[in-house]
């Protein structure tokens, strides 16, 4: 699928403000990807349809998470992990995307996991560090996106970690997983 039919596709899916997000997030995935030796193709469909399924309602991702038999301990954590699994789901069965690749990279853009691959990597810290992020420790991300893509994935999970900690919210396991994975292979 070319670039600009993605797009097309996913704009319907989005606010403006999202949309420039998703933007970034493509142009920041295949600069990663070209870095580090990725399918930048891949990464560019990826990109454009990591958010997906971030506005759809609640009680629809719901049922799909439960009718898909996607983890249902899903549905104990916040709300904001839908979107990723469920995204994965809909661009395959309402877009057509079948790449596996393209489809899990999609699926863990917001909880990582335990032995990411480079493509799930690439979207996650291009998520993290496109353009149009602007919270604290970001730069610290950017920089080290452009000399190691592990240490840039470990650094913004432990900025998302303490995030959530400091806001007493719960840490969904895949997300400790993605530290541990990381954190135990530095060594
Ligand atoms: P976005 O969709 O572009 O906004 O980015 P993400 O898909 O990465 O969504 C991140 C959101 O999920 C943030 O607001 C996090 O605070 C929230 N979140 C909630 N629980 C968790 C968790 O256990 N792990 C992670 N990584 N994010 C979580
Ligand atoms: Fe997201
Ligand atoms: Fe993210
Ligand atoms: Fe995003």
């Amino acid at each position: 699928m070319e670039r600009h039919e993605a797009l097309e596709i996913v704009k319907k899916q989005l606010t403006e403000h999202r949309y420039q997000h998703t933007i970034g997030v493509m142009e920041t995935a295949v600069e990663l990807a070209k870095r580090y030796g990725a399918d930048e193709k891949k990464a560019e469909l990826a990109a454009i349809f990591h958010d997906y399924a971030k506005f759809r309602p609640k009680e629809e991702m719901k049922q799909i998470i439960l009718e898909q038999n996607m983890p249902n301990d899903l549905l104990s954590y916040n709300t904001e992990l839908w979107h990723a699994p469920v995204g994965a789901y809909l661009v395959q069965t309402e877009v057509g995307i079948q790449d596996e690749d393209i489809l899990k990279a999609i699926r863990y853009h917001t909880s990582g996991r335990a032995d990411m691959t480079l493509l799930e990597k690439i979207v996650y810290v291009a998520d993290y560090i496109e353009p149009g992020r602007i919270f604290q420790g970001v730069e610290e991300v950017r920089a080290l996106a452009q000399q190691d893509l592990d240490q840039a994935l470990l650094q913004a999970l432990k900025n998302t970690v303490q995030f959530l900690l400091k806001k007493n919210q719960p840490i969904y396991p895949d997300t400790i997983h993605t530290y541990n994975a990381l954190i135990m292979k530095k060594k």
